[in-house]
């Protein structure tokens, strides 16, 4: 390896970071990470910082597992790529098996590709393809929700609601409905929690009657949605728009991308309500943080629209040059054993609690505005006034600021916007998760004062 000032000189004249304004990380000195040991990141000063985002949001075992290390290397001896246009391989076959045994009911099969975006580009198009096979032609949009994150592709960046991110590249999109999200800290129907009997619902249930015979499907993050800052669904929504999405014929796709491998304490958010989608996205924690592998996974009715025969082209024309990846599949096919042996989803349902109570404390900080989490996913809004909830000002980059004083304390953590984030991996030892949460309070505080 080149000696750490090279590096940092190589970073700036050559990469271009991503979600990242190059003008600023070519004033500041970048922050280069050369090891992860477990839960930690290893700098090329050799200074060491808790992972609090697992690496954006993938982490689960930690860094450097054996079992997934031996699994990655004992499958790249045999076998490093072989493509699935045409041919199988082992480990996408075992671990397209365990997917399905471990996923809602209902879906019954495994389309893999390599990264989120990809996973939900995927769930889109088999989604319209279907119904135009089944001669349903008018049917050429879907909905989705505002505040929305599905990736960075143009089908994916179409069915999003996060202006910042997705206002510029309109021209570009398909036309999606957007139906509000409970977003409770800031109602969009300006109820409270406690009474409003899931309002946003029913408008949801109006839009989807008043346009069902132009809508492919229904497309949502279960439980949360990470991007737009942690947001957790109440109890009950959930289920409750999977019935009407239901009840109308429509597809039903869950984006379990941030949400899947245990995040929310359960293996998957879709089964917490037993509802059963049409079609789920899988990616960021599938190998456990250590390849990039994502899939779609569909119902037996969605894959049979797509048999017919050779000429008539129902064809799902789509793949990927790393489909179906050997050495990926080998570690993700390891990370889910590893989910059994060491019982994992059971650890972050107890530490959930623990986490829950710790996180009360940041109350006490008077810019602290909302403290949202849901199993191992963590969103702390920070407001410039608690009673009004008037937001900070984006150029006073808040988020930003805390962040900079956690690294300072050894703790790497991303926020987004003024919403601080906490993602820890889920085996997280519980000193570890204290003290990040000491840290990350402290990091507040000096920003924001008591
Ligand atoms: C991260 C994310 C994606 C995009 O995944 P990439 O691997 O970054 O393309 C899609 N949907 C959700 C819910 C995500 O959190």
């Amino acid at each position: 390896m080149e000696n750490k000032e090279t590096l940092a000189q190589w970073d700036k004249q050559y990469v271009w970071h991503p979600f990242t304004q190059m003008k600023d990380w070519l004033e500041t000195e970048p922050l280069i990470i050369e090891r992860g040991e477990g839960c930690y990141l290893i700098d090329t000063n050799g200074k060491k910082y808790i992972d609090g985002v697992s690496s954006l949001w993938v982490l689960v075992h930690g860094h450097g597992k054996r079992e997934l290390l031996d699994a990655l290397h004992q499958q790249a001896e045999k076998l490093c790529h072989s493509t699935l246009l045409g041919l199988g391989n082992a480990p996408s076959i075992e671990l397209a098996k365990k997917l399905i045994e471990i996923a809602p009911g209902g879906l019954s099969k495994v389309f893999y590709s390599d990264n989120g975006s990809t996973s939900v580009e995927i769930a889109l198009k088999m989604a319209y393809q279907y119904w135009q096979q089944k001669g349903e032609k008018k049917r050429r949009t879907f909905l989705s929700f505002v505040n929305g994150y599905h990736g960075d592709t143009l089908g994916a960046v179409s069915i999003g609601g996060i202006d910042l991110f997705h206002k510029v590249y309109k021209p570009l999109l398909f036309k999606t409905r957007k139906a509000p999200a409970p977003y409770c800290y800031r109602c969009p129907v300006k109820l409270k929690p406690e009474s409003c009997h899931l309002a946003c619902v029913d408008v949801f249930e109006h839009m989807v009657k008043r346009h069902r015979d132009e809508l492919c499907a229904v497309v949502i993050e279960p439980s949360v949605q990470g991007a737009a800052g942690m947001i957790a669904q109440p109890d009950e929504f959930l289920k409750a728009v999977w019935k009407i999405t239901k009840e109308n014929g429509l597809l039903f796709i869950a984006d379990e991308v941030a949400t899947g491998f245990g995040r929310t304490g359960n293996m998957f958010a879709c089964l917490e309500e037993g509802v059963e989608p049409d079609l789920m996205c899988v990616a960021k924690g599938v190998t456990g943080g250590y390849l990039p592998l994502a899939a779609t996974l569909a119902s037996d009715d969605i894959f049979r629209g797509f048999l017919a025969e050779f000429d008539e082209f129902k064809t799902f024309f789509h793949g990927h040059t790393y489909t179906g990846n050997p050495v990926a599949c080998a570690v993700a096919l390891a990370n889910l054993k590893l989910f059994e042996s060491e019982r994992l989803i059971d650890k972050v349902r107890k530490d959930s609690e623990s986490l829950k109570q710790h996180l009360a404390r940041f109350c006490n900080l008077s810019h602290v505005g909302d403290i949202r989490q849901k199993g191992f996913m963590v969103g702390i809004e920070l407001v410039v006034n608690r009673k009004t909830r008037k937001p900070y000002a984006p150029g006073d980059k808040i988020g930003h600021k805390v962040i900079l004083e956690a690294r300072k304390r050894g703790v790497i953590i991303r926020p987004l916007g003024d919403v601080i984030v906490l993602m820890p991996p889920l085996a997280i030892e519980e000193s570890t998760l204290q003290e990040l949460l000491a840290v990350t309070y402290e990091s507040i505080h000096a920003v924001t004062g008591a």
